[in-house]
């Protein structure tokens, strides 16, 4: 009996006769309830919703866990924790977890189930960095691979990482040489740990961050990642150095802290994001991301050679063109897995 991938407000997977059913990165409790268990691949809030539903019987890694309680102030309730490349079984399903990259303690899920083989990918980074590895190739032959998709498009442009990094690097350098304390907005989790564990290795500077920002580094620390900074909302910031500082600060901040008034200020932004929006407020941005980018994607999906490729989040269409096209794979949104094409669907696709 054949077992059956969709995407009902998460990666569903049912078993039919016996309507066994798992469900992975949930986007709402309502999916969770009727799933007999539930996957949460890293701590990213868009896939970490069931942490603290005491409903769910969640499976994760523990870093996973632990960074989901530091990013979000949210105690995780019935979680059971996996490791890397050790295959448990959950009713009766043959099910490992492999690293995906992206930030640590990110799995991609691997399920054996008796008549297929599926891999989903969560958030993946197939580049090497220096807090995370690349994301594992798994071993098995893969029957479906349920893939992200976030950058999925040809259309966006991503230099590599490393020209990224040397370019944030000058910037800092430049301003710090005028007088200008750079401030540098970017995600809390997995890009900030990224950055600073760049700088630390570059320049010998002071690193400032948020509390929420520090207790993720902290977290890093406690996994031997190492990162040096202070917590600007904890130090003494009437000592801070203007011209041997950077300042950190969320993505989503708009207002500089106080303890930055009267300073000449440079603003940066750091995300994937940048390689789509103009982000005007900022002096200077740097698209750079812990997500594989399109060409990354499609090799990845290569090394892997699965008999049929979902795709999900992002540019999903176009991703699964890319694939058809490039790989001669068979591909498709996930959102689309359980329609049959209408003629509109179909020519569109095959585009
Ligand atoms: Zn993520
Ligand atoms: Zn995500």
């Amino acid at each position: 009996m054949p077992t059956i991938v969709k995407y009902e407000k998460g990666v569903k997977l049912v078993r039919k006769p016996e309507n066994l059913s798992f469900v992975a990165d949930p986007t709402t409790n309502s999916a969770s309830q009727g799933s007999h268990a539930t996957f949460i691949t890293h701590a990213h809030t868009d896939h970490s919703v069931a942490f603290p539903d005491a409903a769910a019987k969640v499976f994760s890694t523990k870093i996973a866990s632990e960074l989901y309680e530091k990013l979000t102030a949210k105690k995780p309730k019935n979680t059971h924790y996996f490791n890397f490349g050790k295959t448990h079984k959950v009713e009766d399903i043959e099910i490992k977890f492999i690293p995906a990259g992206h930030l640590l303690g990110a799995a991609q899920i691997l399920f054996y189930f008796p008549d297929k083989t599926i891999c989903y990918t969560g958030d993946i980074s197939t580049d090497e960095m220096i807090t995370v590895p690349k994301a594992t190739i798994p071993d098995d032959d893969i029957d479906v691979l349920i893939t992200e998709a976030t950058y999925g498009t040809k259309d966006l442009y991503f230099d590599t990482r490393e020209r990224t990094k040397i370019s944030l690097l000058k910037w800092i350098a430049e301003n710090l040489q005028e007088k200008r304390t750079p401030a540098i907005n970017l995600g809390h989790l997995g890009a900030a740990q990224e950055i600073i564990a760049f700088l630390n290795g570059m320049l010998s500077v002071d690193i400032l961050c948020d509390t929420r920002t520090s207790r993720i580094n902290q977290t890093y620390k406690d996994y031997n990642v190492p990162l040096n900074w202070e917590n600007f909302e904890e130090i003494d910031v009437s000592i801070f150095e203007p011209e041997n500082t950077v300042v950190l600060l969320p993505r989503a901040c708009n207002k500089l802290p106080a303890f930055l008034d009267g300073y000449k200020i440079s603003r940066g932004m750091v995300t994937g994001q940048a390689a789509r929006f103009a982000y005007r407020k900022f002096d200077q941005t740097f698209p750079f991301s812990m997500h594989a980018n399109s060409q990354e994607l499609v090799n990845y999906v290569e090394k892997i050679k699965p008999k049929k490729v979902y795709t999900l989040y992002g540019f999903d269409s176009e991703l699964a063109a890319l694939i058809r096209h490039r790989l001669k794979i068979p591909s498709r949104p996930l959102k689309l897995a359980e329609k049959k094409p209408t003629l509109d669907d179909y020519l569109n696709e095959s585009k």
